[in-house]
């Protein structure tokens, strides 16, 4: 019996052209936009359930402001995909667009602000610097000592995560693509033009050319095919609270403590911070997912200095997923060194989510039509090789 959300009894065939490994919002976004536009057998293979990694442990931030101009264009894409996704996938994403609040507590964050806002503003982005006063106008309970200036974006946006991945799923299964969950790829094997995945199952498939849409949990299996990639693993924490009387509308984000906040439609305050920069020394494949006491004094701290009034809040849940760190701050997207046929999309730091919806219909318009995008480019899995690394400044919330 198959279902449209994926199934760990989804029949596979013993061939196809496509086999994605990995049902989060990469994984899923990549085999929906291929299924729309191409005939190909698609199969996608998830270890797990599909909201298992990253995709379904986030805060489900979607923002067009970025300090680089690439990124904006992806996010105004996104943000206009989006937008339209409950129609198109025929799934309430709980898209609400109540906007982006950044506060800027230093000259450096300001002048990034300004910057920001003006190279926005000359791509049709609508952000606006605000006094810490007129950041009050916009969400009243706000306490705003020591902010500088502020940056307002009305069309940034929030979302719940879920139904982007079942909607995905359902409307790829209904096109013909297989969704099979609870199956981990153990072991890839390079045949005469064409892979074969081994399954835990026992299953073996052979497919042409092999996505790995495996977020943070890649490195095993890319080693497997003699494939290494330097993005590394972190945990970041994240918790939302009991549901309070709707009162601020935008996404707070303060520059300072890398604490970010919004508020779902249930009113729970749903928020995560900056804990601690990524250990490119670390163990690829350790995963830790704990969660600590340390995030829950630290958000209460940065937290409690933005909205005085969630001083006596109840925390509701508290979780953690992994941040998927590349040493220069891209992505890793494209055919792996050595290896052309196995399309990498991993890399997605903390933001990942929001460029799902884009990035996807990129990936498979590459691997349907050959037609490459100058972001494939820039993110080539093969920049690393001769071992140079260019740093880029962006407004990313880290660790
Ligand atoms: C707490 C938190 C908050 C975040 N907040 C935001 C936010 O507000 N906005 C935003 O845009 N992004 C956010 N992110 C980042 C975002 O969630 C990720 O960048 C994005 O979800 C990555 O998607 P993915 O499909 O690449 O990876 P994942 O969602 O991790 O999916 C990878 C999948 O591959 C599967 N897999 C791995 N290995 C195998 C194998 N061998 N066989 C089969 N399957 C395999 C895994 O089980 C997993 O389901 C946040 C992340 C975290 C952790």
């Amino acid at each position: 019996m198959t279902c449209g959300y994926g199934s760990p009894r989804t029949p596979l065939p013993n061939e196809v052209d496509v086999a994605i490994v990995g049902g989060g919002i990469m994984g899923l976004s990549t085999a929906y936009h291929l299924a729309r536009q191409s005939y190909l057998r698609i199969a996608v293979i998830e270890a797990s359930y599909l909201a298992a990694g990253a995709s379904g442990r986030n805060g489900g931030g979607v923002r067009m402001q970025w300090s680089d101009p690439d990124n904006v264009e992806l996010m105004m894409e996104s943000l206009r995909i989006c937008r339209g996704l409950t129609q198109e996938l025929g799934i309430n994403t709980w898209f609400r667009q109540g906007g982006y609040l950044f506060l800027a507590r230093t000259e450096a964050q300001a002048e990034q602000l300004e910057a920001n806002a003006v190279m926005h503003r000359s791509l049709g982005a609508p952000t606006r610097l605000v006094s810490a006063d007129a950041a009050r106008d916009i969400v009243p309970e706000l306490d705003t000592s020591g902010v500088v200036v502020a940056s307002f974006n009305p069309m940034d946006a929030v979302v719940f995560p879920w139904p982007f991945l079942w909607g995905y799923a359902a409307r790829a299964t209904a096109m013909g693509v297989a969704v099979r969950t609870h199956t981990p790829v153990e072991r890839i094997e390079p045949a005469t033009a064409t892979y074969h995945l081994h399954l835990a199952s026992g299953e073996r498939l052979e497919a042409d050319t092999v996505v790995m849409a495996t977020g943070a949990y890649g490195h095993r299996l890319n080693r497997t095919l003699g494939i290494e990639l330097p993005n590394r693993p972190h945990r970041h924490e994240i918790l939302s609270t009991a549901p309070l009387k709707p009162f601020f509308d935008p996404l707070v984000v303060d520059l300072s403590t890398g604490l970010y906040a919004s508020q779902s439609t249930r009113g729970e305050v749903v928020a995560g911070v900056t804990m601690g920069a990524p250990d490119f020394h670390a163990r690829a494949d350790e995963i830790d997912l704990s969660s600590s006491l340390a995030f829950l004094e630290r958000i209460g701290r940065a937290l409690t200095r933005v909205f005085p009034r969630l001083g006596g809040v109840s925390v509701l849940r508290q979780w953690a997923g992994p941040y998927d760190f590349s040493p220069d701050g891209d992505p890793i997207v494209g055919p792996s060194p050595g290896h052309p046929k196995v399309i990498q999309m991993c890399g997605f730091t903390g933001h990942g989510f929001m460029m799902g919806p884009a990035v996807g219909r990129i990936v498979a318009r590459y691997i349907a039509t050959g037609e490459s995008h100058r972001l494939l480019e820039r993110w080539s899995p093969s920049r690393f090789a001769d071992g140079g690394v260019r740093k880029r400044r962006e407004v990313m919330i880290i660790g």
